[in-house]
């Protein structure tokens, strides 16, 4: 084994993060894991994999969710459409592949959702495939060892990375692919992070080009993420009772499908005035207070402050128009597929 990979898996062994998709190899568990993981912190994904993973334990689980199921398996994760895509996913492994994830690389690459991240993890980790799998962590990691002045996304700077990777893994013939891939990704997630990386933590120091230069934070050489734009909408609290009133988000708006509060618009604001939007969306006219709380929310590339205002004269369920789909309910309850900002307007309303 070269130096290289022994050092890596050498300092995997003994520094990788516990985390509960790291105990299995169930290819299943471990697509559910890289979909959930997708720009999505650690922690958030640590509260939800496993009671989706208990309650969805293989594909034909999933693939018989509804709509509305499958947003409430999802909640707190954001990026819906990555739910419905695995969702629709598993609809195709249990018609086509008899309801087992394919070992196929090919084969799991035509299904929605799956990239070619995606499919080396899950190839890599589930079925000892050696394939590369190239997040962000491992881009800027190789980037900063290999010295790759160039876009890292360009076609020269991956095929650079997945000639490393792969000599990588025949090197490292003891271990799996997955191991390598894993390890890359967690060395570049705790130690050779954005800014201030940990050279001297590093197992690759020795040889490091970035390091051996002392230019490691030079690189990668990103065309820079769009800035968050911050916009500023309301929302509408009408409570009868310990519900809240909630809508239906229409198609093609962020969070569709799922239940919000009636609003301005999310982020897109598609009225000036609460109570004429209320009008409007739900055919009753609401007498609205005053704004009484605020509270900040990040949602893709927005970022929002969102301010609460509480209806004067909650309006009777019956006096909603029937054609609109709203409906009181508790966000709290398991089955209602009902947005974070429903429950953080009511928690600030709680602690006011
Ligand atoms: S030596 Fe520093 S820059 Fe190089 S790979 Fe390690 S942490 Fe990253």
């Amino acid at each position: 084994m070269s130096e290289r990979a022994a050092s890596l898996l050498a300092w995997y062994a003994q520094h990788r993060r516990d985390l509960p998709w790291r105990r299995t190899k169930n290819p299943w568990a471990v697509w559910v894991s890289e979909i959930m993981l997708q720009q999505t912190r650690v922690d958030a994904v640590r509260e939800r994999f496993e009671s989706f993973v208990v309650k969805y334990g293989e594909p034909r689980a999933f693939a018989a969710a509804t709509d509305d199921e499958v947003l409430v398996a999802w909640r707190g994760l954001g990026y819906y459409r990555r739910a419905r895509s695995l969702r629709d996913a598993a609809r195709i492994v249990v018609a086509e592949h008899e309801g087992q994830v394919p070992r196929d690389s090919t084969a799991l690459r035509n299904l929605p959702g799956i990239g070619e991240y995606t499919q080396g993890a899950i190839g890599s980790i589930a079925f000892d495939l050696p394939l590369p799998a190239i997040d962000g962590n491992v881009e800027r990691l190789l980037s900063r060892t290999l010295w790759i002045e160039i876009d890292p996304k360009s076609r020269d700077a991956r095929d650079r990375m997945r000639d490393e990777i792969r000599t990588l893994h025949t090197s490292a013939h003891v271990s799996s692919p997955g191991d390598v891939n894993q390890a890359l990704m967690e060395l570049g997630a705790m130690i050779c992070t954005p800014r201030a990386p940990k050279c001297a933590q590093c197992p690759w120091m020795l040889f490091c080009e970035a390091h051996e230069r002392g230019r490691v934070e030079e690189l990668p050489r990103t065309s820079g993420r769009s800035k968050a734009t911050a916009v500023e909408t309301e929302v509408l609290v009408a409570r009868r009772e310990d519900t809240v009133l909630m809508q239906r988000v229409p198609p093609g708006e962020i969070n569709a499908g799922q239940y919000c509060l009636p609003t301005l618009g999310i982020p897109i604001r598609r009225e000036d005035d609460l109570e004429q939007s209320v009008r409007r969306s739900l055919g009753v006219h609401v007498r609205i207070g005053k704004r009484t709380a605020s509270f900040k929310h990040a949602i893709t590339k927005w970022r929002l402050t969102v301010h609460v205002r509480e209806a004067l004269d909650p309006p009777p369920p019956d006096a909603i128009a029937a054609d609109v789909d709203a409906r009181y309910g508790s966000p709290r309850n398991d089955d209602v597929p009902a947005t974070t900002i429903v429950r953080k307007a009511l928690r600030v309303l709680d602690r006011r």
